[in-house]
């Protein structure tokens, strides 16, 4: 399999496209083509592990580039904790993809990522660089942790994460560093280009970066896309998800698995008022804007990166765009409301971003009148935004172990300005 940059100029293998990120046009890779799973796999899809979905499906992106064995044990490491279909109310159910060691879905795809990066640089020695403004970080150094060879700096804006996201970007150690920039996100951003595209840090060191646009972020979401039919088919009613959407990765990773075969009924991209793709659907024309701030803040992207892997899978018809998705917008009132709603009719507690999802069933159920089982994916644990959800429930919420283990541990970065000379000088001492 080829990948293909979508702005056309560059074709590489999947190794290539996983080690570099970005093409060097500035597009992103896709796959030559989408590939098609047998009959036979999905008659046989309900008898089938999360574990043996990923593996069979990854095969398909990967062909020979890595042997099936060292693919199994890949999938096996990666996909080591549950995804849950919850049921919320009669038709709709809750994919919990937060049972990662962050408790984001990030992890899913950042710990995909982080294998294979190893597994292609064949133990040669790579320092990843990524900038963040909260979970993403978090997810890409747990996915890199004590991982051989590899070094992971970690940018973040100071005093611009929550106190359990620092602690959650800060308390590795070994191959994990924290750079706690003196500026905002953008900063953050603008610094780890400079370092990626350095003539002298390239020639000391092998750099890429780990951010979302890695394709092999966007492989793994579309395992559990397929272990929610595994989980649900049984009911007998045609599926609906609705997706939670920022960069739209998992949206992207979901339409990809339509296209190999699996028989969705509809898809719904939900947004916070960050509302570029929904006024797409509406107008036909995409205008990027800066992005606001709310409450579910993971999805505050104003021009969207999957955006071009979108239009290439639909070659830029927005009437194909149309068929396939349903797209809308809620407001923070509309996203607390629905969180209330949700906790006092069914006693499930939704983070902000699955109650942006849930709005989008509620949305698409009352235009569409068909009866369906809706699935929103849950993309985060509630106590990863703990301040939002106990203010809004009014009330105390469990915070999970694994979250509490973060908080005892000591902060552990080094400061700097959002000044490169200094932030380049550091990292020329590295090793
Ligand atoms: C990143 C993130 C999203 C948005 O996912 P995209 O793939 O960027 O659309 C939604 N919810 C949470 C909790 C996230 O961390």
């Amino acid at each position: 399999m080829k990948y293909i940059s979508t702005r056309k100029h560059e074709e590489t293998n999947i190794k290539t496209a996983i080690l570099k990120g970005l093409a060097d046009d500035g597009g992103l890779f896709m796959p030559e083509y989408i590939p098609q799973l047998d009959a036979g796999f999905f008659e046989n899809l309900p008898n089938l592990s999360l574990q043996e979905i990923g593996f069979q499906v990854a095969k398909e992106f990967l062909g020979e580039s890595i042997s099936d064995d060292n693919l199994k044990e890949i999938i096996n490491e990666v996909l080591n904790f549950e995804i849950p279909a919850v049921k919320i109310s009669e038709n709709i159910y809750s994919l919990e993809l937060f049972h990662g060691p962050t408790m984001a879905f990030k992890d899913v795809g950042a710990r995909f990522m982080a294998r294979m990066m190893a597994y292609f640089s064949e133990g040669k020695p790579m320092k990843v660089v990524v900038a963040t403004s909260g979970d993403t970080g978090s997810a890409v150094a747990s996915g890199f942790f004590n991982v051989v060879g590899i070094e992971v700096y970690i940018l973040y804006p100071k005093g611009k994460v929550s106190p359990l996201q620092e602690k959650q970007l800060t308390t590795w150690g070994g191959n994990i560093k924290a750079l706690e920039i003196d500026g905002t996100f953008d900063d953050c951003q603008a610094l780890a280009k400079q370092i990626l595209s350095d003539e002298e840090l390239n020639q000391k060191f092998t750099l890429t970066s780990a951010n979302s646009i890695n394709i092999a972020r966007l492989i793994p979401q579309s395992f559990y896309y397929f272990w929610a039919f595994a989980q649900l088919e049984k009911l007998g009613k045609p599926i609906v998800f609705s997706v939670p959407s920022g960069n739209f990765g998992n949206l992207t990773a979901g339409l990809f698995t339509k296209k190999m075969g699996l028989p969705i009924h509809q898809f719904i991209a939900s947004t916070n008022a960050n509302d570029v793709i929904p006024k797409f659907l509406e107008t036909g024309n995409y205008e990027s804007k800066p992005s606001k701030q709310t409450i579910s803040n993971a999805m505050d992207v104003g021009n969207p990166s999957n955006f071009e892997r979108m239009k290439s899978l639909f070659n830029d018809d927005v009437s194909e765009f149309k068929k396939e998705i349903e797209s809308y917008s809620f407001s923070d009132e509309a996203t607390k409301e629905t969180m209330i709603k949700v906790k006092n009719d069914f006693g499930y507690t939704l983070d902000p971003h699955g109650a942006v999802a849930y709005l989008g069933l509620e949305k698409y159920s009352e235009k569409s009148n068909e009866d369906f089982v809706g699935v929103l994916l849950e993309t985060a644990h509630p106590a990863k935004f703990v301040e939002v959800v106990e203010e809004v429930l009014k009330g105390k919420i469990e915070i999970p172990e694994k979250l509490e283990a973060f908080n005892r541990k000591e902060k552990q970065s080094v400061e700097f300005p959002a000044d490169f000379e200094l932030v380049k000088a550091f990292l020329m001492e590295e090793k």
